[in-house]
């Protein structure tokens, strides 16, 4: 059967409908017997029980399976279940997070944690309403945990789904809208059925993840290859649509790797924002770019610094950029070698350099420690007349 599409126009939901409650048990069973057959094995499969499910489920968010594999490995090691993270501290917890960005996921898995023990006893709620209200959990992940653990009919659409089904039916709906996302919800639900929601679930995100993949799938070789309205029309690439009006703006982090003795100098960000308790150096920030030259010109550094203190310094890293949802950014790493022990603010804290890896950092903070610190501890720290004078 191949599904007929009147116009390019996503006013046809009715029409839909009708066509999906008749070609929804055609589509549901394929997609699970394709998985039945070419699933990955995934641990977080193995189970379940929502705690490790929610875990996998909160990780997968911005990370590739590839990569968040390993982490989920170790967050379930050293915390296995909801008590063991509910009493950890959240220092601990955002060092196994370390690396796979987006921190704002760690600390509300933590304070949900603290709720699960505090409000139900340490046991992980059933029901999808109180999911919900849980720190950090969405009507996705919320679908996700009650339909792998307990089977309910909640369809999860991750960017999977949304490619798969855009494409199949040729969907003209823009997926990042609050209008787009209700109407793929329904869709989904529609074509799930209430008989297998957790397997269709998992089928339906794997075929997105395996076989509609975002770029060149191979189409020849799919089983809906005959009733995908996108392969047909050879408009495979025109979806998923995207209203996309998130603007971006670019932000300049210029960061002061500061030594005296075997000291450096690092803050705790306070402010809330996807980095909010995480550590770094001490840093100026700027939505203009600041050429070194200006830096040193006008004296840019953090205010416990003085240009007579100052040994030497060096550029190590120049507009390093990392690009997140909302901005951009564009790291300058400054190494700087002071003559006397400054005088520090309160919100400054002096730590041994050989111990900053104990401290929950960001990526760009990794990014540094990765490339320089340990390679000057390769080689011992270099100080020489290469440096810029003041
Ligand atoms: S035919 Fe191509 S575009 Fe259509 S569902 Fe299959 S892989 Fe996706």
């Amino acid at each position: 059967m191949i599904f007929k599409k009147k116009n390019n126009s996503h006013q046809l939901s009715m029409y839909f409908c009708i066509r999906i409650m008749e070609n929804a048990c055609f589509i549901s069973k394929n997609l699970i017997d394709w998985y039945e057959s070419n699933k990955r094995y995934l641990p977080w499969r193995d189970t379940y029980n929502p705690y490790k499910i929610w875990v996998s489920e909160i990780i997968l968010q911005q990370t590739r399976v590839i990569q968040g594999l390993d982490y989920y490995l170790r967050f379930i090691e050293r915390f296995p279940d909801v008590k063991s993270l509910a009493d950890a501290d959240e220092q601990e917890v955002l060092k196994y997070w370390q690396g796979l960005g987006y921190y704002s996921r760690a600390r509300n898995l933590h304070a949900a944690a603290r709720t699960i023990r505090d409000n139900y006893m340490g046991t992980f709620p059933k029901d999808y309403e109180s999911i919900l209200k849980l720190k950090g959990i969405g009507e996705y992940t919320a679908a996700a945990i009650t339909s792998f653990a307990w089977n309910l009919p909640h369809p999860v659409v991750d960017g999977n789904v949304f490619r798969f089904l855009s494409r199949l039916f040729m969907i003209d709906e823009p997926i990042d809208t609050q209008k787009g996302k209700k109407y793929f919800i329904e869709l989904a639900g529609k074509i799930m059925g209430d008989s297998k929601p957790g397997l269709f679930n998992q089928a339906i995100m794997e075929f997105g993840a395996l076989q509609c993949i975002p770029s060149s799938p191979n189409c020849q070789a799919c089983l809906f290859s005959t009733n995908c309205l996108a392969y047909n029309r050879q408009v495979v690439s025109n979806y998923p649509v995207k209203q996309n009006k998130t603007k971006t703006k670019d932000l300049y982090l210029y960061y002061f790797h500061i030594h005296w003795e075997t000291f450096t100098y690092i803050h705790i960000r306070k402010e809330k924002g996807i980095w909010q308790n995480l550590f770094e150096f001490p840093l100026i920030e700027s939505e203009k770019i600041i050429k070194p030259e200006e830096l040193i010109k006008n004296f840019i550094f953090p205010e416990f610094i003085t240009t007579e203190n100052i040994n030497s310094f060096r550029f190590i890293i120049q507009n390093r950029k990392h690009v997140l949802s909302h901005r951009i950014l564009y790291a300058t790493f400054v190494e700087v070698f002071l003559k006397e022990e400054p005088a520090i603010p309160e919100s400054v804290i002096r730590i041994r350099e050989e111990d900053i890896e104990q401290y929950p950092v960001h990526r760009l903070m990794e990014y540094y420690i990765e490339k320089q610190i340990n390679r000057t501890r390769e080689n011992g720290i270099q100080e020489n007349g290469l440096f810029p004078e003041l």
